[in-house]
């Protein structure tokens, strides 16, 4: 099939019905994460953090904002790697991710969880490897964020894509936890020390930022996390499945999920964030989760 140009396309996007080339397919990309950071507000004296795992979400990102603010002044950036210490995965995706920031020059700080924590990720959950997400997800946002603030950002840009929003959205439905669900609107401004997120890509499926990495020529990372499993991946995998079936429903659940964000955020107006009574950091309860599982 042939794509608008008459060029070759590399690309059927179902949900749009439409074939792109591979300069046609880049572009679209590219614009719908513009037309989502313009929802943000950057203003003209932003030091961005970017959160570099290694993986082709974050790695395609780091290209698309150096493409975007690398010749643009009061836009300064740099990447941010946290080593949760996964042994077999983590030191691969981290050398990928010092390649992409030498290949295009850009500063590089990684943290490690057994700096901050003393422990890796394989050691704290030696014998209890079925919570190894929730240990793992819960301390590299807290580190994240901590350290994107003491490097100065004033925003810290994550990777997530599309389908991300839309499992987490039916994940907190289905816990029943609708302080969560309201989250990104309330707190981002609700906490001194909390770092606002920027997420370009959360409105572009997962697939198609695989393929805007392949087609800028990004390294990716072929090994899987050896602790991927738990509720997110079943759910990734139904929506999978029912985006074939009914190709488009997952933009339907994320309007649907920022809908109803919206709405319980008015409601919750009131609950604050507090400072952990341990670490200082922003927290939704006296002591963060953090400190609650890690130290
Ligand atoms: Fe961490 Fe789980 Fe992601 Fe692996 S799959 S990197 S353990 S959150």
């Amino acid at each position: 099939m042939f794509c608008k140009c008459g060029k070759k396309a590399v690309y059927h996007r179902k949900y749009e019905g439409t074939y792109l080339c591979k300069e046609h397919f880049i572009k679209s990309i590219e614009r719908r994460a513009k037309h989502t950071l313009r929802k943000y507000g950057l203003g003209n004296n932003e030091r961005l953090a970017i959160a570099l795992s290694g993986g082709k979400d974050s790695s395609a990102l780091l290209f698309f904002i150096n493409k975007l603010f690398r010749n643009v002044r009061g836009i300064d950036f740099f990447a941010l790697t946290i080593d949760e210490g996964i042994a077999g995965y983590r030191d691969k995706s981290i050398l990928l991710a010092k390649r992409l920031c030498e290949r295009l020059g850009i500063r590089h700080y990684i943290f490690s969880f057994k700096e901050e924590f003393g422990l890796t990720l394989d050691e704290k959950v030696k014998d209890r490897r079925e919570y190894a997400c929730t240990y793992c997800g819960v301390a590299r946002r807290w580190l994240l964020n901590k350290k994107a603030r003491e490097l100065g950002a004033t925003r810290l840009v994550t990777a997530h894509n599309l389908d991300d929003e839309v499992q987490s959205v039916i994940m907190d439905y289905l816990r029943g936890d609708l302080s969560r669900l309201s989250r990104a609107y309330k707190y981002a401004v609700m906490h001194k020390l909390f770092v606002q997120r920027v997420k370009p890509f959360k409105e572009i499926p997962e697939r198609e930022i695989a393929l805007y990495a392949l087609l800028n020529g990004i390294e990716i990372q072929e090994e899987k996390c050896p602790y991927a499993r738990g509720m997110r991946f079943v759910v990734k995998k139904f929506l999978n499945e029912l985006e074939e079936e009914s190709s488009g429903i997952k933009f339907s659940a994320y309007r649907t999920g920022v809908k109803i964000s919206r709405v319980i955020a008015t409601h919750l107006s009131k609950k604050v964030m507090y400072s952990c009574a341990k670490c200082n950091e922003p927290s939704v309860n006296r002591i963060c989760k953090t400190c609650e599982l890690w130290r």
